[in-house]
């Protein structure tokens, strides 16, 4: 394993086989240490110590798709959905651009609500007040001739992650009307058109292998991507993934005090009481439906969870998203009214 490490770092030009084997390197510490001090040395190459920070505003969770291992696809009718008005996200990109936030990423779902002229209305009307700004766009599948228009509008940069390269396993994890290859093609117009590009793909998805992992390195080295993301399948407890096991990384957040810098310990954010969980199941019905692994839990579990480093928290443009995870998953509630169990900053 060492040597295909050592290999991969002194030439990176692998064929899709010696790629197979590198990700087999995984389960070898020495090897996995190996590559990871690399990656380390290249990030210092080229960011140093800096955190880049992008603002996120997911403005619509409908989606006219299903795919299956997605929380807000549209077979799940205990999503409460959302989405943002023109104003409401221009909202958000004002209070992002005075606390120093310089991207703004509109993420969505697939929903026909925003038309071709509502979105480059939006576009535009960024563009126009944040000059100074790129505007990323994360809204799915289009046409090449929208994706064209939306970047006229003044969009600069598009993520389409492919999720895997793989006809077969792509198809085992999205409805009938997906297919990888037009997936594919979407990038292709949307780097031809001018956009800064961003693709990448799940790890640990289910039926996913070692050489769908190898197809996926093939598939970016060919597309050449501005940007790449790769993030674990995390199961959601309403798709017909639930059962299925994670990828290796837990789902974390970190929370940053944007007025001076400082890494805030989740635990030393909010008050949470025992009377704060029985208040949770209580929200998490509504939001979530019923989630099995919250049924089965005591009161007194719940506490517990929160009161651990298992506790999650993170804003959201409706307010503070808290919960927490599970040996089997996760379990998440938003807080429009957070501010009255924040501890006094
Ligand atoms: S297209 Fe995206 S948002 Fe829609 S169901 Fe699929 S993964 Fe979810």
């Amino acid at each position: 394993m060492r040597a295909i490490a050592e290999r991969f770092i002194k030439n990176t030009d692998f064929t899709e086989d010696e790629f197979r084997m590198l990700v087999a390197c995984a389960e070898d510490p020495e090897a996995a240490e190996l590559l990871t001090q690399e990656a380390v040395r290249i990030r210092k190459k080229h960011y140093g110590d800096k955190v880049y920070i992008r603002g996120l505003i997911e403005f619509t969770n409908y989606c006219r798709n299903d795919c299956g291992y997605c929380g807000i696809r549209r077979g799940n009718r205990n999503a409460q959905r959302y989405r943002l008005t023109k104003e409401q996200i221009l909202e958000c990109c004002q209070i992002g651009y005075e606390l120093g936030f310089r991207t703004f990423v509109l993420q969505g779902g697939e929903d026909a609500w925003f038309t071709q002229e509502r979105l480059e209305e939006i576009v535009h009307a960024i563009r126009a007040n944040y000059g100074d700004c790129a505007i990323t766009l994360s809204l799915g599948e289009r046409s090449r001739e929208s994706y064209r228009r939306l970047f006229e509008a003044g969009a600069d940069r598009y993520l389409l992650r492919h999720e895997t390269a793989d006809e077969t396993h792509y198809a085992s994890l999205h409805p009938p009307e997906l297919s990888a290859a037009h997936r594919k093609q979407c990038l292709w117009d949307l780097k031809e058109i001018g956009y800064q590009t961003g693709t990448g793909f799940m790890v640990g998805s289910p039926g996913q292998t070692a050489a769908h992992l190898a197809r996926d390195m093939m598939f970016i080295r060919e597309l050449e991507p501005h940007m790449v993301g790769i993030g674990p399948f995390v199961p959601h407890h309403d798709t017909p993934f639930a059962g299925e096991m994670g990828g290796s990384v837990e789902l974390v957040s970190i929370n940053v005090d944007m007025k001076n810098g400082v890494v805030l310990d989740n635990e030393d954010m909010l008050t949470i009481d025992d009377e704060f969980s029985v208040d949770f199941r209580t929200r998490s019905d509504e939001q979530n439906g019923e989630v099995d692994s919250l049924a089965y839990m005591t009161d007194q579990q719940i506490t517990d969870y929160f009161n651990s480093d298992n506790l999650i928290v993170y804003y959201t443009p409706k307010g503070m998203e808290i919960g927490f995870n599970f040996e089997d998953g996760w379990v998440t509630v938003t807080y429009e009214d957070y501010e009255q169990f924040l501890k006094v900053f």
